[in-house]
């Protein structure tokens, strides 16, 4: 990666680059997908280890295995228990924390492997999506003081009623921010198949650049918009309980030098995610986000009365329908409106039929809609002190021939909702107009 990246230098508080400290790493799928790779894995929890410092591993399971696991249980029954869902899904991570602490042995690092159930991480019982509720810490504290390397499973834990549960897609992630929070780490470096938080989807913008630092809230949003490098619950964990993040690569040489992107003296290459006020120089716009398949539905002629919309959403919600944006129209006459909302696609279907059985508790004329929109977003800290923001985006986009469905602002961000097709030309004349673009590409 050319040295290209935005600096963003601030006074860093802390070093963690020199002093002992305790680390959890995280290794995502691609990093753990052959025994070869997480040989590569072990050798940077090695260079830590010998350093001195004191490492927890949370790991996925090998890239594509979920999916696999996934696939094997729909075939099984459509109509599964989710309990057995999650015994099933929850194997792969099984698999990696084994052969992690089998090659860390190897390397001459005392190692030992914990499924959920065993450090213990303990849950809520929403088997598929569940929740962190609390991690003892006890055992990876005694290890970790002790000189070993506990490998912990990322992705799963245990319910009340004693059931091993799944944190949802991507929830490594959240399993290792959350370990780092219970044994007070330092940081949690996130190790994948990028170098790091990148201003939009590297493989949708090559021109994309690598942040050295970005802030908790950015990241959130990011996440939240579609940027999956970190799963969402991680990052509103990290901001919580502070946990400094660092998004690195698995396949980055692991005894070149430690420096971090922007040269201050974090000590570790790659994106910190952190505090806004370790943030000098703030971004206006910090980076631009693409979700697709999000399907858009209006209903007509809804009279204005208070508790309509409750009535719609409410009734949505009971279904587990997550709805995105909303667009409520002032009505001209006085007794009706229209309402305009999106749901991802998957959903579409659904949610119409939920809205046609909900009869007269929801009084409207007519309801249309559409699959296959994209929502495109801009993120920066800096909207809250510069005006103008959305209307240089609806222009850029303008320019472009693009339409606009519908708009969403909040403090630190404005999203758009267009049509799929346009999705990656508006990412990429959204980055260029924002300065985005590394020149030497
Ligand atoms: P892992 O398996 O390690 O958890 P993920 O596939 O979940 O990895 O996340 C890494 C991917 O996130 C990258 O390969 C990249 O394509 C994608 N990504 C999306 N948006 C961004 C972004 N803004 N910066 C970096 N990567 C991004
Ligand atoms: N293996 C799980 C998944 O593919 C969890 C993760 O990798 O974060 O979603
Ligand atoms: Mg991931």
């Amino acid at each position: 990666m050319a040295a290209r990246e935005i600096k963003r230098t601030a006074g860093f508080g802390r070093s963690s680059g020199n002093k002992l400290a305790r680390i959890v790493v995280k290794f995502g799928g691609t990093s753990v997908a052959t025994v070869e790779r997480i040989r590569q894995a072990a050798r940077h929890v090695k260079r830590e280890v010998d350093a001195g410092h004191e490492v927890a591993v949370v790991v996925s399971a090998m890239s594509g295995k979920t999916n696999e696991l996934v696939g094997w249980v729909n075939e099984a029954s459509p109509l599964h228990d989710a309990r057995e869902y999650d015994a099933v899904v929850a194997s792969g991570e099984q698999v990696t924390a084994g052969l992690m602490a089998i090659v860390l042995s190897e390397m001459g690092i005392q190692s030992r492997s914990f499924a959920g159930w065993q450090v213990p991480i303990h849950t809520d019982d929403a088997h598929g999506a569940a929740r962190i509720t609390e991690i003892d810490p006890t055992e990876l504290d005694k290890r970790m003081k002790d000189g070993w390397v506990p490998v912990i499973t990322g992705f799963q834990g245990i319910s009340p009623h004693g059931r091993i549960t799944t944190l949802g897609r991507g929830g490594s992630d959240t399993s290792a921010v959350a370990v780092a929070a219970a044994v007070k780490a330092d940081r949690c470096d996130i190790y994948t198949d990028v170098d790091g938080v990148y201003t939009t989807d590297p493989r949708i913008v090559p021109k994309a650049q690598r942040l050295a630092r970005i802030s908790f809230e950015e990241m959130l949003e990011m996440a939240s918009l579609g940027a999956k490098v970190l799963m969402i619950r991680s990052v509103e964990m990290a901001m919580a309980y502070k946990v400094r993040l660092v998004v690195r690569s698995t396949f980055d040489d692991p005894d070149a030098p430690q420096v971090a992107p922007d040269g201050s003296d974090t000590g570790v290459p790659g994106t910190l995610v952190c505090d806004e006020d370790e943030i000098v120089e703030k971004q206006i716009v910090s980076g631009v986000t693409l979700a697709k398949a999000e399907a858009k539905i209006t209903l007509r002629d809804v009279k204005d009365n208070p508790g309509v919309a409750a009535a719609i959403f409410g009734t949505l919600a009971d279904q587990g329908i997550i709805v995105d944006m909303i667009v409520q129209n002032i009505a001209d006459d006085g007794a009706t409106t229209d309402i305009t909302f999106t749901v991802p696609d998957s959903e579409y279907d659904k949610a119409i039929k939920t809205l046609k059985d909900a009869g007269d508790r929801i009084e409207y004329a007519r309801i249309s809609g559409s699959k296959g929109g994209a929502k495109v977003s801009v993120v920066g800290v800096g909207m809250r002190s510069h005006a103008g923001v959305a209307s240089s985006m609806f222009k850029a986009l303008a320019d472009k021939g693009i339409n606009i469905q519908l708009i969403t602002t909040s403090e630190i961000k404005t999203s758009v909702l267009i049509d799929e097709q346009y999705a990656e030309l508006a990412v990429r004349a959204l980055h260029t107009y924002y300065g985005l673009d590394k020149k030497d590409v």
